[in-house]
């Protein structure tokens, strides 16, 4: 034998069933949209049609938020807290039960790796509801004052890059706090959140307490217009969060906004360097580096730069790009065409602006929309790869000196979600997160969640955060 190589490692498809087409999940129901209008949602690993999603017009969102309303009145506000407790706890526990399907629906109409839908996204939704649930009657004891309140019924809407997970993200505080809600995920991505809507159903959730209406940012907009909703909870681009910022200025609906960023990983020349290479690649090539907190400026200090870059190479030539659904899969497809132009011209500006453009070398499938992990050196902060977020397997590297010079580069950006500090000194990773104007700041490590801690951004990244005793005060009238 030559060459080492991995047998394929094919995850079944069996155990989903897509139906060919989809309705609105509105008070418990599936039901066809009013708008009579259908769009295909498809594979983007092989670009076939999945399945037909539902397109919401407005009388579709004047009967989800009505039925949200009912529910909030009649039924979700009434019912003694232990008791919601008791259904976040079984939605958690359905949701682990039929792990696997959510892992593969979600590899199919994402393309995502299997090991990531499998590891990550699954249980850590189920995790969220886990978490929730133990706090349905505990709110008292949030910080919230003695007898906080419910807001009533929340419109939520959410991104195609982690579906099912940021679905937990909204969908659990929101129930454990007592309000109803109406769910929007992302058009390229609602598969997760109709199976979603069958473990409500399943869980014997009351009729109307969680909604789920498809669409595209048209129906997303509708939702957050309407005035039967009393907060918004949005993750996306800026773009997006600032228009549905300024539509709600004046109106009584709240919001948290989850929004984009531009992560620096610090890496000094302390650090542990192999396990800082892990990091890196971590933080920008997991999800395809869809994610809004990839660590997608690399600042490396410059005496280790040229080690770190040659380590970094050699390990990226190790990352497998390929069939979503194969276990040995580290890369998958990329979400959507739309998604791969942009990724296309952000990386043509990298190149046009005079960075250097290197990517691992690695056989793109014919069919589907796929990048192959790339590095761009040579970068200046004023090159557009350096400050605007591309959303896609591709990392900038820039060096720095001093502690003092990596802090001025970390920050000089719109955003502020996340960051990542790489050093062999406690003192030096206290002092730069103490400097650092970011939401979320990991240590020797980078993108772990958890539902405890509280997540979120300064600056053009957000506003609100989520997760933790922080993310229920977002859904909560605080009481003295
Ligand atoms: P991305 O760049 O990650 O696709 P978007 O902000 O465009 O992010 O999309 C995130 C979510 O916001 C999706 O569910 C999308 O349909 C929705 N959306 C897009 N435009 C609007 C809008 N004007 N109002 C409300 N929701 C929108």
């Amino acid at each position: 034998m030559s060459t080492f190589d991995y047998a394929p490692a094919l995850e079944s498809t069996a155990i989903v069933s897509i139906a060919e087409r989809y309705g609105l999940f509105i008070n418990g129901k599936f039901v066809a949209p009013k708008s009579g209008k259908y769009f295909p949602t498809i594979n983007p690993a092989t670009e076939k049609v999945l399945a037909k999603i539902a397109s919401a017009n407005s009388a579709d969102v004047d009967l989800a938020v009505a039925a949200a309303r009912a529910a909030y009145v009649k039924v979700w506000s009434k019912m003694p807290a232990a008791e919601r407790g008791k259904y976040l706890f079984r939605i958690a526990r359905i949701i682990q039960e039929r792990s696997r399907e959510f892992a593969v629906l979600e590899s199919l109409d994402n393309g995502k790796p299997i090991r990531e839908s499998r590891d990550t996204d699954i249980p850590l939704a189920a995790a969220h509801f886990f978490y929730h649930a133990g706090w349905a009657d505990k709110l008292q004891y949030s910080g919230n004052g003695a007898s906080p309140k419910p807001l009533g019924v929340v419109g939520q809407i959410i991104p195609w890059n982690f579906p099912m997970l940021m679905l937990a993200w909204k969908v659990a505080p929101a129930l454990a706090t007592g309000n109803t809600v109406v769910l929007k995920p992302a058009e390229t991505t609602s598969l997760t959140a109709l199976l979603f809507a069958e473990v409500c159903q399943q869980a014997g959730l009351p009729e109307g307490v969680v909604n789920i209406i498809t669409g595209a940012g048209g129906t997303g907009a509708l939702l957050v217009n309407h005035p039967g909703i009393d907060k918004v909870a949005f993750t996306g681009s800026t773009e997006v969060g600032k228009l549905i910022a300024t539509s709600i200025a004046g109106s009584k609906k709240s919001a948290t906004l989850e929004l984009g960023g531009k992560a620096a990983n610090i890496i000094y020349d302390d650090a542990a360097i192999d396990e800082a290479v892990e990091g890196i690649v971590n933080g920008i090539f997991f999800n395809q580096g869809h994610v809004c907190c990839a660590g997608s400026r690399l600042l490396v200090q410059e005496n280790v730069h040229e080690e770190v870059l040659a380590k970094l190479k050699v390990r990226m030539g190790h990352i497998r790009l390929g069939n979503p659904l194969d276990k040995n899969t580290d890369i998958g497809a990329i979400n959507s065409a739309a998604q791969l132009a942009k990724i296309k011209e952000l990386s043509a500006a990298g190149d046009s602006e005079g960075a250097e453009r290197w990517s691992a070398p690695c056989e793109l499938p014919s069919q589907g929309f796929w990048f192959p992990p790339t590095i761009f050196t040579g970068v200046s902060q004023t090159h557009r790869i350096a400050r605007e977020e591309i959303f896609g397997p591709v990392l900038s590297l820039l060096t720095f000196r001093t502690p003092q010079e990596a802090v001025e580069k970390a920050n000089n950006t719109p955003y502020g979600l996340s960051a990542g500090i790489w050093t062999d000194k406690g003192s030096k990773i206290l002092w730069t997160a103490s400097k650092l104007r970011a939401g979320v700041i990991w240590a020797n490590t980078f993108n772990k969640f958890d539902p405890a801690s509280p997540f979120g951004g300064y600056k053009e990244s957000g506003w609100g955060r989520e997760g933790g005793r922080h993310g229920l005060s977002a859904y909560l009238k605080a009481s003295n």
